[in-house]
């Protein structure tokens, strides 16, 4: 045959790796005898495909190759013998392995993942076909306020993609063995820095997931990659208290307000708010701010704010305080004198 593999496979000179895999793929797919039986036409045409790769995706015959040109390489060729050609009865180009190994099923290398933080997995074998990667799992913590009110949390994350250089098999061949990839460590798969903006929706609860699409693992033979899962953790907030869309929390109010009755300022989520305060009101007193919890979302209402009276005493008595006060209380309810 004597064939150039370049003209074979349909690739340039300058084809990389995978673009010469993928063009063999193509090849050996149609004319693969077992697709073809009896067809000695397509039988030879698959024997010059196999030929071709099998000289292009050796580094060495390559390199061999691309330097002594066609006539020098078949004649001088690999080793100074000439170049062998393979024994196609070899079960390295049976349909099995080819359809196998480069399609992924049948004992094919398969993903495999680790790195990153994320949960590692190695799987061999399995169905061949397109298959949709795994998905990933992430913990964000966010504030009260963040989850109440909705938030773009960015996350620069190492994303798993197929690893380029190995195009996820994990070994490449070399000098006519094979080897663990050094890119990925064997793995198949790198981690590629991205930078993700996760949109919080506001009223988000502890727990609850939101789903970045095609941000987890890539798939296998073409299939899609999974999704990433951002779960939600919300801190501990040191003012508010969350049960479903009410808020709870305390409220210091001065003596004087809670005896006299005032106007007082408690906190909410975006602010303050204004309220009253009747005169006598006593100390752990419970009252309701509404409408000021968690804002109203598609059909979810506004939640209530529930506030808890916290009396503050004022300091060490000054001798006019302490005449007024013991005035006061000789006048003072008996109930309130007590207390
Ligand atoms: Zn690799």
């Amino acid at each position: 045959m004597s064939l150039d593999p370049y003209t074979v496979l349909g690739v340039a000179k300058s084809a990389d790796g995978a673009a010469i895999k993928s063009a063999y793929r193509k090849l050996a797919r149609k004319y693969h005898p077992d697709v073809n039986p009896g067809d000695k036409a397509a039988e030879d045409k698959f024997k010059e495909i196999s030929e071709a790769y099998d000289i292009l995706s050796d580094p060495a015959k390559k390199q061999e190759y691309d330097s002594l040109g066609r006539e020098g390489f078949y004649e001088r060729g690999f080793g100074g013998a000439g170049y062998q050609r393979p024994d196609f009865n070899q079960s390295e180009f049976s349909f099995d392995s080819i359809f196998g190994d480069l399609f992924g099923g049948g004992g094919g290398r398969r993903s495999a993942r680790g790195a990153g933080g994320f949960p590692g997995n190695i799987r061999f074998g399995g169905a061949a076909g397109p298959r949709k990667g795994d998905d990933v799992n992430l913990k964000l913590a966010i504030s009260l306020r963040e989850a109440a009110l909705g938030t773009e949390a960015r996350l620069e994350l190492g994303i798993p993609q197929t690893c380029p250089q190995c195009q996820g098999q994990g070994v490449l061949s070399a000098g006519g063995g094979i080897r663990a990839c050094p890119n990925c460590a064997g793995r198949g798969q790198v981690n590629h820095l991205e930078n993700l903006k996760v949109q919080i929706p506001a009223g988000i609860k502890d727990g609850q997931k939101v789903r970045l699409k095609t941000k987890g693992s890539p798939g296998d033979n073409g299939g899609p990659a999974g999704d990433l899962l951002v779960e939600v953790a919300i801190n501990p907030d040191p003012v508010f208290t969350r049960k479903e869309r009410d808020l709870y929390a305390d409220l210091p109010v001065g003596l004087y307000d809670l005896l006299l009755g005032g106007e007082v300022e408690a906190p909410t989520l975006t602010g303050r708010a204004q309220l009253k305060v009747p005169a006598g009101t006593q100390n752990g007193t419970r009252m309701r701010l509404k409408g000021q919890g968690l804002p109203a979302v598609k059909k979810e209402p506004a939640g209530d704010l529930y506030v808890t009276i916290k009396a503050v005493l004022p300091g060490k008595l000054g001798p006019e305080a302490k005449k007024l006060a013991m005035q006061l209380a000789e006048a003072a309810p008996p109930a309130m004198a007590e207390k």
